[in-house]
């Protein structure tokens, strides 16, 4: 009998059980694959904010290379933004590694099924029954505990990259080429070796075309496949079983980026376990991040209705105002650009007109 199991030790799986185990609860973590951080199914780009929010040290030996800025390409034009040590590219077996260090892990255990026998949850896997009182889902994008909590259904994107030996045309940006409604990115390592990738219906076959088009050359090192959660829901929570990571959707719908949501998701979830509060986490999450991962996928889907020209001159407009991204943008929190624009004396009419587009696209039905 464990007083709480964490199905799947990803990075969030294994973060939420650091955190436990500094109050106090020592968590038994089921893990399908044999290793922590393998296979890999992620562009390793992290905030600095996810260095610098963390309730545990994080060891910096994971940072491969430290990013200034992007270089944003559509069609012909270009734009540049500037913002030093903005993002780190991490190596993520490392990163999860030493995440999940000194944590009680069944490797090679599949976890299968629930059963809820009196006050608690019988815990299915290919090795055996577990017995637990409180089960948490950190098993990733196609979590099966989810189908415990929620009955929503769930869309996905995949996602495809390559690690290429190729030079990259900037050192410390990272390129990002919209190409409606996907866009593909260049990540660079060090010594030559770029991450190339996107995240679309049919990523592998786009991905190839993409490299043809681009006329860039490389020998491919490895290839990567992953799936991100698009459907935001709540409760994420159930009795007591509860989701964190992508298992409840807690990622960026803009870019997809899990790892700082995840982190913080874990957080709230270790406080409301140490409070025996175990009720706040859905409500603490929602009152958190809902609004703005709601409006996030709005302009998600605003974005596919907006015509070529109406992106052109959102491109053209924020062009011109680098800065302002420059000075005030969030790595993880991009809603909050539209309101730093909307404040600038020279937003024109035309632009007023699409952000008010996007901005009623994210209010709720009749507002
Ligand atoms: C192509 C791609 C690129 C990405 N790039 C970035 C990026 O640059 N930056 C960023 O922040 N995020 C990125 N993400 C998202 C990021 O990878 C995830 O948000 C992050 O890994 C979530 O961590 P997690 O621990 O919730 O889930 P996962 O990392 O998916 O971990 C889940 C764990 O559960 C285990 N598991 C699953 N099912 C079972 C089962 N039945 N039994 C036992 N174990 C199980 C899995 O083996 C795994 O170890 C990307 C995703 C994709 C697909």
């Amino acid at each position: 009998m464990h007083e709480l199991i964490i199905i799947g030790s990803g990075p969030i799986g294994c973060y939420l059980g650091q955190l436990l185990k500094k109050r106090g609860v020592s968590p038994v973590l089921i893990e399908e694959h044999k290793e922590l951080g393998k296979p890999i199914h992620c562009a390793g780009l992290v905030g600095r904010k996810v260095f610098e929010e963390t309730h545990i040290p994080l060891s910096s030996d994971c940072i491969i290379n430290t990013i200034n800025g992007a270089v944003i390409h559509l069609e012909d034009d270009v734009m540049h933004i500037r913002r030093k040590e903005v993002a780190y590219v991490i190596d993520r077996e490392k990163f999860d590694k030493k995440l999940g260090e000194n944590l009680t892990i069944h490797f090679e255990t599949k976890f299968l099924g629930l059963e809820k026998e009196g006050a608690r949850y019988i815990v299915e896997t290919d090795k055996g029954d577990f017995e637990a009182d409180t089960v948490i889902g950190a098993d990733g994008a196609k979590s099966l505990v989810r189908e415990f909590v929620s009955p929503n259904h769930m869309s996905y994107l995949k996602g495809v990259q390559f690690r290429m030996e190729c030079k990259p045309h900037y050192s410390d940006m990272v390129e990002v080429y919209i190409e409606k409604p996907h866009f593909y990115w260049i990540i660079p390592e060090a010594n030559n070796r770029i991450r190339i990738g996107v995240l679309s219906q049919t990523p592998y076959h786009d991905l190839l075309n993409f490299i043809k088009e681009r006329k860039l050359e490389g020998t491919i090192l490895e290839k990567f496949a992953g799936m991100v959660p698009l459907t935001h829901f709540a409760p994420i929570s159930k009795e007591r079983i509860f989701l964190i990571g992508d298992s409840a959707s807690q990622l960026k719908p803009l870019t997809y980026g899990g790892i700082y949501m995840g982190m913080r998701g874990a957080e709230m979830l270790a406080e409301c376990i140490a409070r025996r509060d175990l009720a706040a986490y859905s409500p603490l999450w929602t009152k958190r991040f809902g609004r703005e991962l709601g409006m996030a996928l709005k302009a998600r889907e605003l974005f596919f209705r907006l015509t070529d020209d109406d992106v052109r001159r959102i491109f053209a407009f924020v062009k011109k105002r680098v800065a302002i991204i420059e000075e005030r943008g969030d790595f993880e929190n991009h809603a909050s650009l539209v309101w730093e624009f909307l404040k600038d004396p020279g937003t024109s009419k035309e632009i007023l007109n699409i952000l008010f587009k996007i901005i009623k696209a994210s209010l709720p039905n009749g507002l």
